[in-house]
């Protein structure tokens, strides 16, 4: 038996929206890039056009998958104590978390520091990959909608934070020799801020297909052919 879905019909204005922290109604104008819309009544910041947004996020997101790769591949931390050598990667930092008995915070450090911001850098490729094409289909857009919880989910900055504290206590007790994978996760970091920023969702909704695309390229002429005689 066939599905049948029953969609709701949206307003004609495409530049009508609500505002997401007042719920005032309002229209957008149309913005250069770079310029923002704010609300009127809130004073909230509604849409930041962002310029070459696609572009650059794909660009900023290519460079971060490369760096995630190298941090997740290179030790982080090199020590030296009483002659003996040893150094870690942040899979095997987890690893080691986990043997000693710290088994919830292992996987907490490999989730957030591991899982999500690989998440978070696969879901940014799939989507600006999707929606550069002509017709960007419709997993993308859902695939926009789960892409906030891998952000909130990603805290490589936390883990840095944490390491360096520790870098800074056991450094009296031992040698330490920061890792290449250190510098990568530093840069990451920023890589990852710039992904977001340059990021603009908007956009990229604008493109996706809609479901009952012709009905709605119909009703749409039949209003344009209405506006045009009236
Ligand atoms: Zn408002």
């Amino acid at each position: 038996m066939d599905e049948i879905a029953v969609y709701n019909q949206p307003v004609a204005d495409p530049a009508l929206i609500a505002c997401l922290h007042c719920d005032l109604l309002q229209r957008l104008p149309d913005l250069a890039p770079g310029a923002s819309a704010r609300c009127p009544r809130c004073n909230k910041e509604l849409w930041r056009r962002r310029e070459d947004s696609l572009n650059r996020t794909l660009a900023l997101t290519l460079g971060a998958a490369m760096l995630y790769l190298v941090a997740n591949s290179v030790p982080m931390l090199g020590l030296t104590i009483v002659g003996r050598d040893a150094s870690t990667t942040v899979i095997g930092g987890a690893q080691h978390l986990w043997e000693n008995g710290d088994q919830i915070v292992a996987i907490l450090v490999l989730f957030t520091a591991v899982i999500a911001p690989a998440l978070q850098i696969g879901l940014m490729l799939a989507i600006v990959l999707g929606a550069r094409r002509e017709h960007p289909p419709r997993w993308v857009g859902m695939l926009l909608r789960h892409h906030p919880t891998s952000r909130i989910w990603s805290m490589i900055e936390v883990m840095m934070v944490g390491v360096l504290v520790a870098l800074v206590k056991i450094a009296d007790y031992a040698t330490v020799i920061p890792g290449l994978a250190l510098f990568c996760l530093g840069a990451l970091i920023f890589i990852l801020a710039g992904m977001q920023a340059a990021f603009d969702p908007r956009e990229v909704w604008e493109r996706i297909r809609w479901a009952e695309e012709g009905a709605r390229r119909s009703a749409a002429d039949d209003r344009g052919v209405a506006g045009e005689t009236s």
